[in-house]
C-alpha cells in the first residue's frame, strides 16, 4: 500500500472534546501546559403540538455556572426548542475522550429541570409539552464551581512544538467565534 506523506507548515489541532488526548500523542509535547479537561453535557427539549413559537424573538435568561441558561430559539422549520442545561461528566478518561464514547442521550427525567427554568420568563408552558431533543457535550476547561476559563490558543512557544497550534476549550460561542479564530491563527502563526 502506498503511503501519503504530508509535510504542513502549520496544524492545527481543533479537534474539540479530544484535543488534550490528541496533544498527549504529539511527540515532543511539554505536558504541564496542556489544560485540564472537564465534560458537561447540554441537552435540549423540544415543544411538542402544532401550536406556532410562543415568542418572536430569542429568549436568554440568566447565565447559569456553566452555561448561558436554557434559553428559547426557533430552529430554521420552526420547531422550538429550550436549553441546553449543564449537566456535568464525571470520570472521562483519555481513550475516552479521544474515541468519543460519550453518551448523547437525553433522558427524560431532566425535563423536570426544564419546566420550573422555563417558566421563569413563559409561565404559561403546559404540562407534558416538552419532549427530549438532542444534546452536545461541552469541552471545558474549568469545572464546577471554578470561575469561567476563556478558549486556550497555545502555539509552539509554549508547549514546544512549533508548528503546531492546539485549541482547547472551544465551547460556545467558538462555532460563531470560528472565522475570527481562524484568522488570528493566520496573523499570530502563518507567516
Ligand atoms: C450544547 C451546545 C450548544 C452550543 N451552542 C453554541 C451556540 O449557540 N453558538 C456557538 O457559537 N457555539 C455553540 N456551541 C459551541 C460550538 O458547538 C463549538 O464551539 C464548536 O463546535 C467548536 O468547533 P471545533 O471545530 O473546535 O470542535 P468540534 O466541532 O468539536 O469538532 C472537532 C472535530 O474533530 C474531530 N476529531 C476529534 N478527534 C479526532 C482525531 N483524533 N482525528 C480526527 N478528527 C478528530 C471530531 O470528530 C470533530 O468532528 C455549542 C456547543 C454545545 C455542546
Amino acid at each position: 500500500m502506498q503511503q501519503l506523506e504530508l509535510i504542513p507548515n502549520l496544524v492545527v489541532n481543533s479537534a474539540g472534546l479530544a484535543a488534550q488526548a490528541l496533544t498527549k500523542r504529539f511527540h515532543g509535547i511539554n505536558h504541564r501546559v496542556i489544560p485540564p479537561s472537564h465534560y458537561a453535557r447540554g441537552c435540549y427539549f423540544m415543544l411538542s403540538g402544532s401550536r406556532g413559537p410562543p415568542f418572536d424573538h430569542l429568549v436568554y435568561p440568566i447565565p447559569e455556572e456553566g452555561g448561558l441558561g436554557v434559553h428559547f430559539t426557533v430552529d430554521l422549520t420552526g420547531q422550538v426548542k429550550f436549553g441546553p442545561d449543564v449537566e456535568w461528566i464525571d470520570g472521562v478518561d483519555d481513550i475516552s475522550s479521544f474515541l468519543n464514547r460519550f453518551d448523547y442521550v437525553v433522558n427524560p427525567k431532566r425535563a423536570e429541570k426544564f419546566y420550573p427554568e422555563i417558566r421563569k420568563y413563559y409561565p404559561e408552558l403546559k404540562d407534558e409539552s416538552l419532549e427530549p431533543g438532542y444534546s452536545g457535550i461541552r469541552p471545558k476547561l474549568s469545572g464546577p464551581k471554578q470561575p469561567p476559563a476563556d478558549f486556550v490558543i497555545q502555539g509552539g512557544e509554549s508547549h514546544g512544538v512549533h508548528g503546531l497550534v492546539n485549541l482547547f476549550g472551544i465551547e460556545s460561542p467558538g462555532f460563531t467565534s470560528s472565522l475570527a479564530i481562524a484568522e488570528h491563527i493566520a496573523t499570530r502563526f502563518l507567516k
